[in-house]
């Protein structure tokens, strides 16, 4: 068993409910259990156009090898409709490893930690939220990256409205604090 954390975008379609439907999808695969799951992020398009994206980050435990792994990623995204019309186009759903386990994978087609997991804050922020000490394998600690994407737009979004998130938010709103912890309930 492997742990791993995929990286979820979308910005075509209803996103916001892509996102929690191929949660859902990965979950039910026999070959994955799902660990952990950041909030729901809003971000601005990077290096692209397009609507803004929706974003998060899981974190699985998994029997496959990386490259099955990949393989099953791509699977689902046929699922969500995704096409490839050019490069980062806008996407119904984009499922991406990010680490697999320490593996360090430099092929043509998997390359593991994903290329440009630190110069993303839709990817270092969520993964951060998940293990605020991660380190990822030869670049050091994720939080050491996070100053070099701060001018990238990134809003965490509410995905329940339930009392208990609207209680937490209130205090947190009263207490003022940039809160990066995940909400008990999303
Ligand atoms: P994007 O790079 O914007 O996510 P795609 O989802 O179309 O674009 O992926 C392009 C290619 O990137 C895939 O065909 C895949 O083989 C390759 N790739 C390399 N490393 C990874 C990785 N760690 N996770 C997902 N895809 C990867
Ligand atoms: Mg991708």
């Amino acid at each position: 068993m492997t742990v791993a954390y995929l990286g979820l975008g979308a910005n075509l379609g209803d996103a916001r409910q892509t996102l929690k439907d191929a949660v859902v999808c990965l979950a039910q695969q026999r070959t994955i259990t799902v660990l952990a799951k950041s909030s729901l992020y809003r971000t601005a398009p990077v290096d692209a156009g397009g609507d803004d994206y929706f974003n998060c980050v899981v974190k699985i435990e998994t029997s496959l090898p990386a490259r099955q792994l990949l393989r099953l990623c791509h699977t689902v995204e046929e699922q969500f409709g995704r096409e490839r019309p050019y490069r980062n186009a806008p996407r119904t759903l984009d499922l991406d490893i990010l680490l697999y386990g320490d593996s360090s994978i430099d092929d043509a087609d998997l390359i593991v930690p994903h290329p440009r997991l630190t110069e993303r804050a839709f990817v270092l922020v969520p993964l951060i939220e998940l293990d605020v000490e991660l380190v990822i394998p030869l670049r050091g600690r994720a939080d050491a990256f996070l100053g070099t994407v701060q001018d990238q737009r990134i809003e965490k979004v509410a995905t329940c409205q339930c009392p208990m998130l609207a209680a937490q938010r209130a205090t947190s709103d009263a207490s003022s604090t940039a809160s990066n912890k995940p909400d008990t309930c999303r």
